[in-house]
């Protein structure tokens, strides 16, 4: 007898050529994520099994959020020839339920004695025997007791929802802008759970910007690392950059000007790293750098397509997933973006072009750029 792990997907990506190819990916990124624990993950008869867990909870609580994962379902394997025993497992399964509950027994060896319908008889009233609190209801069970019989008989009475998407790397690379706020890393882990492999660009404006500012950045791709197996992170000294837009160009244009540069600049690495998109954290009036006109004028400066999930979020849905995927509190602790650096007193929220473009023509670009570009650095988390 053992203890394993199911580990079911979505159906929906499955059909057609693309089945093992998805499936070889998610189990790569099963493995990455027990690293260090020890488990043994494969596919046995269709499925992903997770063998040689000594840690239930801690590998539940990994798998969970592999994207690509849709649910798990501990499970006891055993060999199917002693009925006895078979049912002594579900009988021990049941113990301690309240309520209602029916056996659902599939049979997919069909040589096996007995039926589904007999199967569901004889364990069920053995359960009830056990545990006389519990009722039968087999339209609206409060407790479901599986039991296939394949090559082995296998016992499951929970399925624990995860986390869904599509694995890492299936649907190749995105580079997201990633400031120290609370929006970006959501919006990170948001394309990253449709199966795309993130890779990160943050503006630094030292000494504007401290390094323990840097440092919160980079703990928050931490922790995103783990979903998103792996994030390289380019650090981008941006400080001359800033201090030119500030010195030459309007002040209620400075704001915009600055997030045309984190594009373009962002669209080369993104180049360099054979991204297809862009990703921001913006949505809709949150702040006046992202009412639609000023979205446009960055738009603008992008030769590839910006993502931006969080769109139509309000900030508390935002908090709300930041929360959930431990983003947060890494997030609300109290350090200086460059954005609020050299924040003007009356932002533009209704730009003109020909403004920008002449507040623009004031600054040598493709120097900046450039020196930029050499000065970045490339961390690994
Ligand atoms: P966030 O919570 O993500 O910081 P925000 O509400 O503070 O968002 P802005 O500061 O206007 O909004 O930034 C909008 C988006 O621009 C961010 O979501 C992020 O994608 C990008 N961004 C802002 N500052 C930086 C930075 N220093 N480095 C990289 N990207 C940045
Ligand atoms: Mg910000």
């Amino acid at each position: 007898m053992q203890n394993l792990l199911l580990v079911r997907y979505g159906e929906i990506f499955l059909k057609g050529l693309n089945r093992p190819y998805f499936i070889r990916a998610l189990v790569r990124k099963i493995r990455y994520a027990l690293r260090g624990m020890g488990a043994d993950v494969h596919v046995h008869d269709g499925r992903i099994l997770v063998r040689g867990i000594e840690d239930m909870e801690t590998c539940i609580d990994r798998v969970t959020r592999v994207f690509g994962v849709h649910s798990v379902t501990p499970a006891v394997e055993m060999p199917k020839e002693d009925f006895d025993a078979v049912c002594a497992q579900a009988v021990e399964m049941a113990r301690g339920l309240k309520g209602t509950f029916k056996v659902n027994a599939r049979r997919s060896d069909k040589r096996y004695p007995m039926n589904s319908p007999a199967i569901n008889e004889e364990v069920g009233y053995r359960i009830l025997q056990a545990n006389p609190e519990l009722k039968v209801d087999v339209h609206h069970p409060d407790h479901l007791i599986n039991i296939e019989i394949r090559d082995m008989a296998y016992l499951y009475a929970q399925v624990i929802p995860a986390v869904g998407g599509m694995p890492v790397g299936t649907n190749g690379n995105a580079t997201l802008l990633l400031s120290g706020g609370i929006d970006s890393p959501v919006a990170g882990w948001m394309i990253a759970k449709r199966g795309v492999q993130i890779n990160a660009v943050h503006f630094h404006s030292y000494p504007y910007t401290s390094d323990r500012a840097k440092e919160k950045v980079l703990d928050l791709a931490r922790k995103l690392s783990f979903s998103c197996c792996g994030i390289k992170v380019h650090v981008v000294p941006f400080t001359e950059i800033q201090m030119q837009i500030h010195e030459k160009c309007p002040e209620e244009y400075t704001t915009l000007i600055m997030r045309r540069y984190m594009m373009r600049i962002a669209e080369r690495i993104a180049k360099q790293t054979e991204s297809e998109a862009l990703i921001t954290g913006e949505s809709i009036g949150q702040v006046a750098s992202q009412t639609m006109t000023a979205l446009g004028t960055t738009d603008a400066v992008a030769g590839m397509p910006v993502f931006r999930p969080l769109i139509g979020f309000d900030k508390s849905e935002i908090v709300e997933i930041a929360r959930k995927i431990g983003t947060l509190e890494i997030s609300e602790q109290p350090f200086e973006d460059c954005c609020t650096v050299f924040t003007p007193r009356h932002p533009a929220t209704h730009p003109k072009m020909e403004k920008i473009l002449e507040g623009e023509s004031r600054l040598e670009e493709e120097e900046l750029i450039q020196r930029a570009l050499e000065g970045t650095e490339v961390i690994r988390v």
